[in-house]
């Protein structure tokens, strides 16, 4: 029997795996923990409160006398750890609260979590899966093999290099102390419930209300989308799998630069939506100063995911773009109350 704590659980993929765990795992315990920052919502999984084996607690994952109490209280056996700041924008002018969730924060869970393990007589069964990003890598250049488990961290915002914190701390933890841990690399997610300060969720509402779509640079950048549907189930996979002390790398294999990916979402809503604003909504194109340190390329090899857990994607790019602009045409009440916060 699994006892799920899902720490950043109001989150973009938090909720989406929550979701996704629920359906899949109606027998499990789970229990949600998170700060309920900007970027976290609790009307991101209203829909999951009437489940009788979920339970929310808003709280920090930097807090360790309330995680030692939570671990205890609900017999926790595995954490999924999404909580984090994941925005690369605000790493660079704000990273202040980047350091303290992402690298203090993944120590005091999983301090807490060892010393609850041990009493527990260590058993095998139990699991710490980081959620980390591919861009602890660093960036690729155009003719680079893509990342894979064996390469080298050489993270380059305030984000990657508090995630890539965060993530030395799981693996230590792992050597030094033998806790069952598992890490992901993942590439950019995309979906429902994404929040609209990033590049797609953004795009696609700015072209409902006619505003400029800003994209940086030349738009030649290069990202490996992975639709968040497909990115749940690779974790499920994992979490229940029996291995640990191990790192995946978690992609989509849908290498398009930043212009091609807005290009496929202006023809799309397009051809979705008769009346716009502006159309063809490809004219809301601007091109903005580029990002300070602005990785070039990010590319994930996932076959060892894909060889030893049987995981696939299910989605390709162009579907789960339409997806993902049919739930935002459904959607706008969960989205229109946070126009305030990103223009
Ligand atoms: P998100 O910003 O949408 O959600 C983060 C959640 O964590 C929010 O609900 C927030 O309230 C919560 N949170 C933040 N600080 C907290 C704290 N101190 N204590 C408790 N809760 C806190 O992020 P996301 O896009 O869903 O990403 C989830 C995880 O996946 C992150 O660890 C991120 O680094 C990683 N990741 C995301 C992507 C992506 O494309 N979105 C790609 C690779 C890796």
């Amino acid at each position: 029997m699994i006892n799920l704590l899902i720490t950043g659980g109001a989150g973009f993929i938090g909720s989406n795996f929550l979701r996704y765990w629920i359906l899949n795992n109606p027998e499990s315990n789970v229990l949600v923990l998170d700060k309920l920052t900007y970027a976290g919502n609790i009307s991101n999984i209203k829909d999951c409160s009437s489940h009788p084996k979920f339970k929310f607690i808003k709280g920090d994952i930097c807090d360790s006398k309330l995680i030692s109490i939570l671990l205890r209280r609900y017999q926790i056996t595995h954490i999924a750890n999404f909580a984090a700041e994941s925005h690369v924008d605000r790493s660079i002018n704000f990273p202040d609260q980047f350091m303290k969730t992402n690298i203090l924060g993944t120590y005091s869970l999983l301090d807490e979590f060892k010393k609850y393990w041990s009493e527990n007589r260590k058993p095998k069964n139990f699991k710490f899966l980081q959620i980390s990003t591919d861009e602890v890598f660093g960036s690729l250049e155009i003719d680079n093999e893509p990342f894979t488990e064996e390469s080298p961290y050489s993270p380059r915002s305030p984000y990657s290099a508090s995630k890539a914190s965060g993530d030395h701390l799981v693996k230590a933890w792992f050597e030094t102390y033998g806790l069952p841990v598992v890490l992901t690399n993942c590439s950019n997610n995309y979906g429902p419930y994404h929040y609209p300060e990033k590049l797609i969720p953004l795009s696609i509402i700015n072209i409902l209300e006619g505003k400029n779509i800003p994209i940086y640079g030349n738009g030649k950048n290069i990202r490996d989308w992975l639709y968040v549907e497909d990115h749940c189930r690779a974790l499920e996979l994992i979490l229940k799998s029996k291995k640990v002390g191990k790192n995946f790398c978690i992609g989509g294999s849908n290498e398009v630069s930043n212009i091609e990916l807005i290009t496929l979402i202006c023809n799309s809503i397009d051809e979705l939506v008769t009346k716009l604003p502006v159309k063809p909504s490809k004219k809301l194109i601007t091109f903005v100063p580029d990002r300070l340190g602005h990785d070039f390329r990010y590319s994930i090899n996932a076959s060892k995911i894909k060889k030893e857990l049987n995981w696939q994607t299910t989605v390709p790019l162009k579907q789960g773009i339409k997806n993902t602009i049919n739930w935002y045409l459904n959607n706008e009440s969960w989205w229109r109350p946070l126009l305030s916060d990103i223009y």
